[in-house]
């Protein structure tokens, strides 16, 4: 049966390489992945220690509206339960945002080189992706994004989205530029300002914009966040978005059901209690990144300096056949081709020992 030709055209998110893919193809005995941005110390003792408990429970259905997740959510983020919902990683709510929002001819606004997600999923409905270019700093273009809104926006335009910081550049908006674009865009009717904040919690930069503050103050925000970066919970799936409660009502309306798994509401309710793995992750990643700027300093390979727990770092040259050389050596990076850097790589900050192996690996070459 014949489909759109936005679903013919379609290409799948293309994911980092597994370990064990990696290592069938190549005959490794030895393989370190840093190409998902994943957390490198696992995950807390104390969500393996509640999801083992709620194994006993599986035959039941889990509570569709996540009650006590959302109950201490409420009190971390200060927020009223009617502003937060959750989703099957945030990738899903970013789906179900543009579902709600966009019809097919529609179109979303970002930037160029961010998250590509955003393009995706409305692709896969027929909506179109207007993109504002790069500064030279690899940063997202705000005055671009600003003069979009103010000079170029129709009843055909719906959502930005802004990842803050992105990938996979590792770049920031500071509270001055956030608030340029909230000026124009903030408290408008015909539109929604979607914050990806995904690496929140890495956040180094001091002028990086508190955004909890902003959703008071302008109806029209939403925040979305994940479980599956600093708290090392990917494989679980559990995102959650923050918003006006009209938006978290329509949310509500069409996300499945039971989007969130039992083991996945108990392990992210335990996740956001364990502060002393919260503190080892951030900890282990700012090392880790400082390691790196060093290393591709003295290697000669330029880099952006990242908000996030990975790096972009130009290899100058093909940036996709240099990853094939690391991925005989046991080390699988990210090519960014699709984000049109074909000379960059994208490399996530490991264990201490696995950053130094792939800094070897790469001095090797
Ligand atoms: C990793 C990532 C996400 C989403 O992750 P989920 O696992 O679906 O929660 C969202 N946005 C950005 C920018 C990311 O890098």
């Amino acid at each position: 049966m014949k489909v759109s030709k936005d679903i013919e055209n379609l290409i799948p998110y293309i994911p980092g390489k597994p370990i064990s893919e990696t290592k069938r193809e190549l005959g490794l005995e030895k393989v370190i992945k840093l190409a998902s941005n994943e957390n490198p110390l696992g995950i807390s003792p104390r969500a393996k220690q509640a999801m083992q408990d709620c194994l006993e429970d599986i035959n039941l259905y889990p509570d569709g509206s996540c009650f006590e997740l959302k109950e201490k959510l409420s009190k971390i983020v200060d927020l009223g339960p009617e502003w937060i919902s959750f989703g099957n990683g945030s990738n899903e709510i970013l789906d179900i945002l543009i579902r709600i929002y966009c019809e097919p001819g529609d179109s979303i606004l970002t930037s160029k080189s961010a998250f590509i997600v955003y393009k995706l999923c409305a692709q896969a409905i027929g909506v179109k992706t207007v993109e504002t270019p790069l500064t030279p700093e690899y940063g997202i273009d705000i005055s671009a994004m600003t003069d979009f809104v103010q000079n170029s926006w129709t009843d055909k335009h719906k959502l930005i989205f802004i990842p803050n910081p992105n990938n996979p550049t590792g770049t920031y908006l500071n509270k001055t530029e956030m608030e340029k674009l909230l000026d124009v865009a903030g408290n408008r009717e015909d539109l929604l300002i979607v914050f990806d904040e995904a690496y929140n919690e890495f956040v180094r930069a001091e002028d990086c914009p508190d955004t909890l503050g902003y959703l008071k103050k302008y109806n029209n925000v939403v925040l979305i966040r994940t479980l599956s970066k600093v708290y090392g919970l990917a494989g679980l799936r559990v995102g959650y978005i923050l918003a006006q409660p009209q938006v978290i009502d329509y949310f509500n309306r069409v996300r499945n059901p039971f989007n969130v798994n039992s083991l996945a509401q108990v392990g992210a309710m335990a996740a956001l209690d364990d502060k002393d793995f919260l503190k080892r992750s951030q900890k282990i990643v700012w090392e880790g990144l400082d390691y790196f700027y060093e290393a591709l300093e003295k290697l000669g390979y330029p880099y952006v300096k990242s908000q996030g727990n990975f790096v972009l770092f130009d290899t100058k040259g093909d940036a996709k056949v240099i990853a094939q050389e690391l991925l005989k050596k046991g080390v699988i990076v990210r090519p960014v081709g699709g984000y049109g850097f074909p000379h960059h790589l994208r490399m996530s900050v490991g264990l201490p020992e696995e950053n130094k192996a792939a800094i070897e690996a790469l001095s090797s070459l």
